[in-house]
C-alpha cells in the first residue's frame, strides 16, 4: 500500500512506501517532520483501519481521478471541434466534444477507489478491500478541525 501524507504545515502531498512498523519522514518543501505508525492491516495491504498519520479512524472513498488529465481531454477537444467550426464543419465540432466527454466518462468510471483520512486527509492506494463510505460533510466539518487543533493549526 502507498500512503500519500499531506504536510498541514506548506500541504504538500508526499507519497510513502509503507514499510516497517513506524517511519519518520520530513516534508520535502519545508521540513517539518511525521511519524508515520502503520497498523497490521495496513503493512499487508488487508484494509485502512487506522491513520498512520494522525492515528485518526475515519475515512471516506473517493474515485482516483486527477481532475488536471479531464480538464486536459476537454480542453484539446475545444481546440479540436473550434477548427472544425471555423470551416462550418459543426456537426463534427459537437461529436468531438461528445466524443471527449464520453472519453472522460469512461476513464472515470474504470478508476478505482481511493481511502481519504477525513482529518489529516493522508490517501491510501493499494489493494485493499475499500471498507469506508463516501465523504460526508458533516463528518469532515468536526474532524478536520479537530485534526487542526492537535497539530496547533488553529
Ligand atoms: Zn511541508
Ligand atoms: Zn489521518
Amino acid at each position: 500500500m502507498e500512503v500519500t501524507v499531506v504536510c498541514y504545515q506548506c500541504g504538500s502531498a508526499l507519497p510513502v512506501e509503507v514499510s516497517g512498523e513506524s517511519l519518520q519522514i520530513n516534508c520535502g518543501r519545508c521540513g517539518e517532520a511525521f511519524l508515520l505508525k502503520f497498523s497490521k492491516p495496513v503493512r499487508g495491504d488487508e484494509k485502512v483501519d487506522r491513520c498512520p498519520v494522525c492515528e485518526g479512524d475515519d475515512f471516506y472513498l473517493r474515485k482516483d481521478f486527477d481532475p488536471k488529465m479531464g480538464v486536459t481531454v476537454i480542453v484539446i477537444a475545444i481546440f479540436i471541434s473550434g477548427g472544425f467550426y471555423y470551416y462550418g464543419l459543426d456537426l463534427i465540432a459537437y461529436g468531438v466534444l461528445a466524443g471527449a466527454a464520453l472519453i472522460d466518462l469512461a476513464v472515470y468510471r474504470r478508476l478505482k477507489d481511493l481511502t481519504v483520512c477525513y482529518r489529516c486527509h493522508a490517501e491510501f492506494r493499494g489493494d485493499y478491500e475499500p471498507l469506508a463510505g463516501p465523504f460526508d460533510l458533516h463528518t469532515a466539518d468536526e474532524l478536520e478541525p479537530e485534526y487542526e487543533r492537535t497539530v496547533g493549526k488553529r
